[in-house]
């Protein structure tokens, strides 16, 4: 146990302190790429041999921030902005920015006017993400993308580069949905903030590198037995769901979380890139494979169906649905998640969440009465 406990918290340092990551590997004379949410191309960045690097915002008060975004933004585009006007992220050799929001569409135009010194790549996908046309032209954005870091990288990135780094990138994703397995199999081993934590240290450290640690956690899990869990058992569901505030009163309440639909939690891990001839095709077919994500055009709600299967075949109690404050797409999808939750009896509850607020007593008040009533 005290090996497993040594593990959890070497990850859970590394999630609680990216400065300190971005700093060793500038220190180390890496070139280094940051990653804006969400679904970025960080195979590109590998097979270029740069370290691409999540930009997911942190709690904060942002102020610089604000000359430049409405107060309605989202408070991960509100800090990600004002942590690279403050000079945070000095020393990356660019930004790569995806479009998959109107927030992220915004963010463009500011880092560009506000954060001079480090370019930004826009990462635009296709929203029709399953057609053949939509395909088609999110594997040609790849490759322009991969022709400009190649120019920052000083190195031609050639296509069996960007091939093998797409099985790296594959292997840690079976390493992720290992850990998944062991999580879900012993509800209650792991606190909801030192699960939380494994995933988000996947931001900040050498791919290679977090799946051997994911291998080796996993295997520190399966040595302890799969008891009976009595606490709450909850599947949470949102963008992301790594808040503080939150994960502390989660772990107060006894939760365990068995189970997430959580974008940058265990979706970014679901599905493999499929291996085909030419890897930029398969990185596209990616994106027309992930289900469950507000961001990802979704017409007939899957995501609501996923949900309903994920918290009956993981024997939860019910579902905890986190927004995050001032975010279009989960708040559209709010609506008809909550109205399929109900039609099939799966007890829920929504929670708002913001990096800028540190007052969650209202948040705690829900979250414990929730708890008792599933017992
Ligand atoms: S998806 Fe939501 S939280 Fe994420 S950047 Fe867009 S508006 Fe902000």
């Amino acid at each position: 146990m005290d090996n497993l406990r040594e593990k959890l918290a070497a990850l859970q340092a590394i999630a609680g302190n990216p400065a300190a990551q971005l700093e060793k590997f500038l220190s180390e004379g890496r070139k280094v790429v940051g990653c804006m949410p969400y679904f970025c191309p960080e195979e590109l960045v590998y097979a270029s041999g740069m370290v691409p690097f999540g930009l997911t915002g942190e709690e904060m008060q942002a102020s610089e921030a604000k000359r430049y975004w409405p107060a309605f933004i989202c408070s991960v585009m509100q800090t990600v902005l004002e942590l690279g006007l403050r000079g945070r992220y000095d020393g990356l050799a660019a930004v790569m920015i995806p479009t998959l929001c109107d927030a992220l569409k915004g963010m463009d135009g500011n880092w560009r006017r506000g954060v001079k010194k480090i370019p930004a790549i826009p990462v635009v996908q296709a929203q029709n993400r399953k057609t053949e046309a939509g395909l088609e032209f999110t594997a040609s954005q790849y490759r322009k993308i991969r022709s400009r870091l190649a120019e920052l990288a000083g190195r031609e990135v050639t296509d069996a580069a960007v091939a093998g780094a797409v099985s790296v990138y594959n292997d840690r994703r079976a390493a992720m949905r290992g850990f998944m397995a062991a999580s879900a199999a012993r509800p209650g081993l792991l606190k909801p903030s030192q699960r939380s934590a494994v995933f988000k240290s996947a931001f900040f450290m050498d791919v290679n590198e977090h799946a051997a640690a994911l291998r080796e956690l996993t295997a520190l899990m399966e040595e302890q037995p799969a008891a009976e869990y009595r606490g709450p058992k909850l599947v949470t569901s949102g963008i992301m769901a790594d808040n503080s505030g939150l994960l502390g009163i989660l772990d107060d309440c006894g939760v365990a979380v068995v189970d997430d639909e959580v974008t940058n939690e265990s979706l970014r891990y679901r599905t493999d890139i499929p291996v085909t001839e030419d890897p930029f095709k398969g990185m596209a077919l990616l994106l027309g494979e992930i289900e469950g994500c507000s961001v990802l055009y979704d017409p007939g709600k899957n995501r609501g169906r996923m949900l309903i299967d994920l918290a009956k075949k993981s024997g939860a109690d019910g579902v905890l649905l986190v927004q995050t404050k001032f975010c279009d797409p989960e708040e559209y999808d709010y609506v008809p998640l909550r109205r399929m939750l109900e039609e099939a009896g799966i007890r829920n509850l929504m929670v708002e969440i913001d990096l800028q607020t540190t007052e969650n007593e209202q948040t705690r008040t829900a979250v414990e009465a929730f708890c008792e009533s599933l017992r």
